[in-house]
């Protein structure tokens, strides 16, 4: 299908647009065509992607004659107030190396590459949907992050949410009113009153979301995983930008699919099972996921924000009878269970790292840190000693979007798969 005339609408640069998607399709047939996959169910996540800048940027934009699309860069945004606001949340983390350079004509070359490359997808007007949305809603988590949003507002309409450094009883109260804050702002700037209601159904729809999700990871906890490392990841990556109703319902049937492969008792491959951890992996970074299930393991459960921590554990609407009630529990679920690097102290990571790696009978542990996200790579020496008291190995990896590092990653993960 021809999408100039959306893209120009968008005010997308074309040809450096071209650029960017003559890659992909290379990259998505390495690391997802060229191999054994049985699981029907996994097309529509495919096809989802073989047509990225296509059918769903166009929904996006139906949807903006009902309300607003509003990009946000973290899973502490929460998605069920945007929802009861008639919005559609759209993930904004960028992935590839296409938007580095772009990056780094306006930020230092030492940040991050997620930052850069978000910075500059932006900046290039090569991502529709940067281009779709509405409102950027940031939080102050890492210090690049927070420096980011200045950079953002001169681009787009910008609304930061603040964030506390420490889980304390003061760090739970700014984090509750930070939430009400949020729900004020956009009730106010789209003119939408959220209810008791609109919230309560917006709750649900994202707890059924999350439960799809564990549903399907759960089903990594057999020997063999009857799902790759890659195409799980593949399946959370994209429900960072699907419609939510639409997205539930294909991870459920696709996790109906794995539970059955389960029950067919298929051969026990003999595989080493690793967990993966550390920095977000967005589309399309693949990369780590594709050496290491080339290098002869599966991964079997990643403890990150494109893993677990988006999905586990639901908003309680148990014993809520206010639109307040519901808030709290929102902000609650938020803080309490998602255990980000940016928090000192983090204990609470590295017991889920232990629990998960128990429940999903893990091998060995690969750290992950993208280059300069200084908060996971300094957290890897507390999550390293915890590993060793707990006889689980661990690599640690610091790497970025680029392929220049690719032999010398698959040198180091055969070099560990085989000792394991
Ligand atoms: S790693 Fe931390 S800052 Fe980044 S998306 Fe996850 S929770 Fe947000
Ligand atoms: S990957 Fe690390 S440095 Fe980059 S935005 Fe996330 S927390 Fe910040």
């Amino acid at each position: 299908m021809d999408n100039t005339k959306m893209y120009k609408s968008l005010g997308i640069d074309l040809d450096a647009h071209d650029t960017l998607m003559g890659a992909l399709p290379e990259l998505f047939k390495e690391c997802f065509l060229n191999k054994e996959q049985d699981l029907k169910g996994l097309s529509y996540f495919y096809s989802v992607v073989a047509d990225i800048h296509g059918a769903r940027v166009k929904e996006l934009i139906e949807h903006k004659n009902k309300g607003p699309v509003i990009g946000s860069f973290c899973i502490y945004v929460p998605e069920e107030i945007i929802l009861a606001a008639c919005g559609q949340l759209v993930g904004l983390c960028a992935g590839a190396d296409f938007w580095v350079p772009y990056g780094e004509q306006i930020v230092p070359k030492n940040l991050c590459p997620l930052i850069k490359a978000g910075i500059g997808a932006k900046y290039s007007r090569t991502c529709p949907y940067f281009q779709v949305v509405d409102l950027l809603i940031g939080e102050n988590t890492c210090d690049g992050k927070k420096k980011a949003w200045e950079i953002f507002s001169d681009m787009v309409e910008m609304y930061v949410m603040d964030m506390p450094n420490k889980k304390s009883e003061l760090g739970l109260k700014l984090w509750q009113e930070e939430v009400k804050n949020l729900c004020n702002f956009l009730e106010k700037k789209f003119s939408k009153s959220i209810s008791f209601d609109s919230l309560l159904d917006a709750i649900q729809k994202v707890n059924a979301k999350r439960s799809a999700l564990n549903r399907l990871y759960e089903t990594r906890k057999n020997s063999p995983t009857p799902i790759s490392g890659i195409d799980a990841l593949l399946v959370t990556q994209i429900g960072f930008y699907d419609d939510i109703e639409r997205y539930t319902k294909m991870v459920n049937a696709l996790a109906q699919e794995c539970e059955e492969k389960v029950l067919s008792n298929f051969k026990n491959n003999g595989r080493k099972r690793i967990l993966v951890t550390g920095s977000p992996m967005v589309v399309p970074n693949w990369k780590i996921h594709h050496v290491i299930e080339t290098s002869g393991a599966d991964v079997v459960v990643e403890e990150n924000c494109t893993g677990t921590r988006y999905f586990k554990d639901n908003v309680s609407i148990e014993n809520a009878s206010s639109k307040g009630d519901l808030l709290k529990n929102i902000s609650d679920r938020y803080i309490n269970n998602i255990n980000c690097a940016c928090f000192s102290p983090n204990r609470g990571r590295e017991e889920d790292i232990l629990k998960l790696c128990k429940d999903y009978k893990c091998d060995g542990i690969v750290y992950v840190s993208l280059s300069f996200c200084t908060t996971y790579m300094v957290e890897a020496e507390r999550i390293r000693k915890v590993a060793k008291e707990n006889s689980i190995p661990m690599m640690t990896v610091e790497s970025d979007y680029s392929f220049s590092d690719l032999g010398q990653l698959r040198t180091r993960i055969e070099a560990f798969i085989e000792n394991l």
